[in-house]
């Protein structure tokens, strides 16, 4: 860590995981010896490149691009590209390290990678947006492949970016090789219920940390951030469960609907008019626009964080704890800052980390990458099931780990250990290398 002094967030994520594991390197003094963790926190390759592209008027810009291939133990690296001004190597790296035991936990033989560019989406025209992808994917494509890295994507990088990542990819390999890539449209090789996925498995997640308590999410008012991929099918699979979801948001502000989002307006809104979040309210009496604020002083049952890394602080965890939040699932990736799970978990709210609720989408992909490795093509309903499934053995994994810690109910600790145990004994298995 003492070369990465610069890289807040990935000291962060780093941090978080070894606070978990001290007590398993105890009980395993074998990992220790076999420099299990400082070769953990060292990515094996990282990939940074020029994105250079040209804008509708002619402009040339230049971006960089990043891919961090951290582990290939389990399997071929995975995991998104992001597409953000905020994009640098310290958040590459964070998102790469965690990606390793989420996808350890999965149970479904992926390594952990993430990439991305600094690159600005809004307010690009389509044409801009392919000729960036072009440019991006003309140096990425050596460094990827079915058998090597399979990226996704993450924020910013939707249906649209992924097709003309595809797109280039193909052309220039002159090979379509579908496993290459996941989150495709479900006409050219995608799979059934990729893009809900990540959303569901959020809230598939707080309904099983719910189960335990004999309780489920019916009746309970949700709220959520962001109103990207993650949030809308976060907000239409609470709906379905019975739950009434109050909330969505974008760096703009928020808007609180209290007679629950309607999913149709709120899609219409960002993925068709790609307008800001305040055109929801604008259209729905019902609901009122709070700028420049985010939703967490709303009083909810359930909190889905679904924007960003540290987008609910500890000031913002006791606001949600006073209002009454007795479950948060967090569908981004570590969107609570450390203040903030300390203060959840002291107050015994049911918090289950991102690294375990939002794992439902990278599970996805792994079920796209078997279906195009088989050719076969799997029903919405047949794989909405087994992602059901894959995140009741998530939840079940970091529920076990956390008891034979002697940490019960912790979910942070139990997604740690669960996932570095598998990591750990594969590094052991396949030598110093
Ligand atoms: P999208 O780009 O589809 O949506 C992102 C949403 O978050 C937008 O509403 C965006 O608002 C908001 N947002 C982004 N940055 C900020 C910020 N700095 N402050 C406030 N709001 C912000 O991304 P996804 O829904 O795919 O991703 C959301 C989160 O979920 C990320 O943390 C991602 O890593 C994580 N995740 C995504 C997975 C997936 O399958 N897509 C899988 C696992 C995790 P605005 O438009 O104003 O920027």
């Amino acid at each position: 860590l003492a070369r990465s002094p610069h890289e807040p967030e990935f000291q962060q994520a780093v941090h978080e995981v070894l606070g978990s594991i001290a007590p398993v390197l105890d009980r395993h003094p074998q990992f220790v010896s076999a420099g299990v963790l400082p070769r953990l926190v060292e990515p094996e390759r990282q990939i940074m490149f020029r994105v250079p592209w040209v804008d509708d008027a002619g402009t040339v810009h230049v971006n960089r691009g990043y891919r961090v291939q951290f582990s290939s133990v389990l399997g071929p690296y995975k995991g998104g590209l992001r597409f953000h001004p905020s994009v640098n190597l310290s958040i590459i790296k964070f998102l790469g390290f965690e990606q390793i035991f989420k996808n350890a936990l999965t149970g479904q033989g992926i390594g952990g990678a993430k990439g991305g560019s600094d690159f600005t989406p809004h307010g690009r025209s389509d044409a801009e947006i392919m000729r960036f992808c072009q440019s991006f994917m003309s140096e990425l494509w050596r460094h990827l492949g079915e058998h090597t890295d399979v990226p996704a994507g993450d924020i910013g990088v939707g249906a649209r970016e992924v097709g003309y990542l595809f797109g280039t990819y193909r052309k220039i390999t002159n090979r379509h090789e579908s496993g290459m890539f996941t989150g495709k449209g479900v006409q050219w090789g995608g799979a059934e219920v990729r893009t809900e996925a990540t959303g569901y498995g959020a809230v598939f997640f707080a309904e099983e940390m719910l189960r335990v308590h004999g309780d489920s999410l019916d009746g309970k008012r949700v709220a959520v951030s962001g109103s990207g991929n993650v949030a809308v099918y976060a907000i239409a699979k609470a709906l379905q469960l019975g739950a009434t979801p109050v909330t969505a948001s974008d760096s703009s502000g928020y808007v609180v609907d209290d007679a629950g989002i309607d999913v149709d307006l709120l899609r219409q809104v960002k993925e068709i008019d790609r307008a800001r979040i305040s055109a929801y309210a604008a259209q729905r009496p019902s609901a009122r626009f709070v700028e420049g604020a985010r939703p967490w002083d709303v009083p909810v049952d359930v909190a889905i964080p679904a924007a960003t890394q540290n987008e609910l602080d500890e000031d913002d965890a006791r606001a949600l704890i006073g209002r009454g939040v007795r479950v948060v699932s967090e569908g981004a990736n570590m969107p609570s800052t450390p203040g903030a799970v300390a203060a959840f978990q002291e107050a015994g709210v049911l918090f289950g980390p991102g690294k375990a609720a939002n794992a439902g989408g990278v599970a996805t992909s792994a079920l796209e990458m078997s279906q195009n490795a088989s050719r076969q093509r799997w029903s919405f309903d047949d794989s909405e099931r087994k992602l059901r499934d894959i995140i009741a053995d998530i939840h079940a994994a970091a529920f076990d780990a956390a008891e034979r810690y002697d940490r019960p109910g912790d979910y942070v600790a139990g997604a740690n250990i669960a996932g570095f145990e598998r990591v750990a004994h594969a590094m052991l298995a396949q030598g110093v290398i």
